[in-house]
């Protein structure tokens, strides 16, 4: 936990009051830190810890402008935002961290590969259409080994919006539904030989932290795990340091900054990136000197990020998601070393619905003990 000089914007305001939201009220406290929630509903995640909640939606400019009039500065719980609203707020002179320009990149799927595709960060081979009737489409199928992966361009999370057509004609039929929605991003589907996140805490004036690098585990378009140590060779994790430091700079990140990379047979490539804290992170609330959420919110109020060093060897996060039955809360905190979050939603099967943390010196141990916890908990399993 930093220590350090206290924010000079003390009162923050979040758009979007889920979990990342619940736990960045939680840390609030010792940063000296009000922060202020644009929450759905009173029974919202982070209502219960944050010390102001206002009611209204993240797509309703008036919600945006009553938020704005109560904070010093206005971060976010999520992307689901209309860019036109921040931007609005920004021409008011809002301050707003990360701005509208840094979360276009994370708004906008198909923005953001030719963005990155222009700057030469690699990423997967794409084409982004409005229309089945596209005449590069067809070409551009041919060209893959197999069927493609495709992606709304817009409000996806945790695999929705992404689909995995099984045959050409397939994603064909698909590829004109979702252009019914807006634009779609046609990937080539990876070999992947893993998954890793890079996050870094960025301040106003460009001075970053960089944390360690985690595998990332996914299961139905979810991730489920993560794992520190990162399970990849140095050279990975050099380039996804470089690679993170140089997309934080070409967006001018603000705050947490989170890159989820996939490892390939030809490298590494960018999958997705968000401006807020990430499900990655969970584990720095324990794991690391400074959490992500100490840092997000000291960034965003014009401080710079704290010591991001690992506090363990080894540490495993276990996502708890739905099950059809819920479990024990108490007999997940029984098991030894195991750090359990409640985000106080209710139960229902699929939905993240708190993690747990063992940090160790073995990653076997520490990965028994999480998944242990999490499954006690309730948690749905791998195999469903
Ligand atoms: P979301 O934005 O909903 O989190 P992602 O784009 O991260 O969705 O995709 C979810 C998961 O689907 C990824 O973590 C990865 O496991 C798999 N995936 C996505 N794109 C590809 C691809 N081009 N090739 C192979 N697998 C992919």
């Amino acid at each position: 936990m930093s220590n350090g000089p206290q924010p000079s914007l003390r009162r923050v305001g979040i758009v979007g009051a889920g979990q990342l939201a619940r736990m960045m009220g939680e840390v609030a406290p010792t940063l000296a830190i009000h922060v202020t929630v644009l929450a759905d509903t009173l029974e919202d995640a982070a209502v219960a810890t944050c010390d102001e909640a206002i009611l209204g939606s993240p797509k309703d400019p008036l919600a945006l402008d009553h938020l704005a009039r109560l904070v010093d500065v206005v971060t976010f719980d999520h992307e689901l935002v209309d860019l036109e609203h921040v931007r609005a707020l920004e021409t008011r002179g809002v301050l707003v961290r990360p701005s509208a320009y840094a979360l276009s990149f994370a708004v906008d799927k198909a923005h953001q590969r030719r963005a990155f595709r222009d700057a030469e960060i690699p990423v997967p081979k794409f084409l982004v259409v409005d229309s089945v009737h596209d005449e590069r489409l067809r070409t551009f199928l041919d060209e893959l080994d197999g069927p493609p992966v495709l992606k709304s361009a817009r409000g996806g999370y945790d695999g929705r919006g992404v689909v995995f057509p099984a045959t050409y004609d397939e994603a064909v039929s698909l590829i004109g539904e979702m252009c019914a929605s807006g634009e779609v991003v046609i990937e080539e589907r990876l070999t992947l030989h893993g998954e890793v996140a890079q996050l870094i805490a960025r301040s106003v004036d460009g001075q970053m932290a960089i944390y360690p690098l985690v595998t990332t585990v996914q299961a139905n378009g979810m991730c489920i795990e993560t794992d520190y140590p990162a399970l990849a060779t140095t050279d990975v994790n050099e380039r996804a340091h470089e690679l993170g430091e140089q997309i934080a700079s070409l967006i001018d990140a603000v705050g947490v900054l989170a890159i989820e990379f996939f490892i390939t047979p030809a490298g590494l490539l960018v999958n997705e990136i968000a401006l807020r804290p990430h499900n990655s992170g969970h584990w720095t609330i324990e794991g690391t000197r400074t959490s992500q959420f100490a840092n997000h919110l000291l960034c965003v109020s014009g401080e710079e990020p704290g010591d991001v060093t690992a506090l363990a060897p080894c540490a495993v996060m276990v996502n708890v998601v739905g099950s059809d039955q819920p479990g024990s809360f108490e007999e997940a905190q029984k098991v030894e070393g195991a750090f359990v979050h409640d985000y106080g939603k209710s139960w229902r099967p699929d939905r993240k619905l708190g993690h747990v943390t063992v940090l160790g010196d073995s990653r076997e141990s520490a990965h028994v003990r999480a998944w242990r916890s999490a499954i006690a908990y309730g948690t749905r399993t791998r195999e469903g």
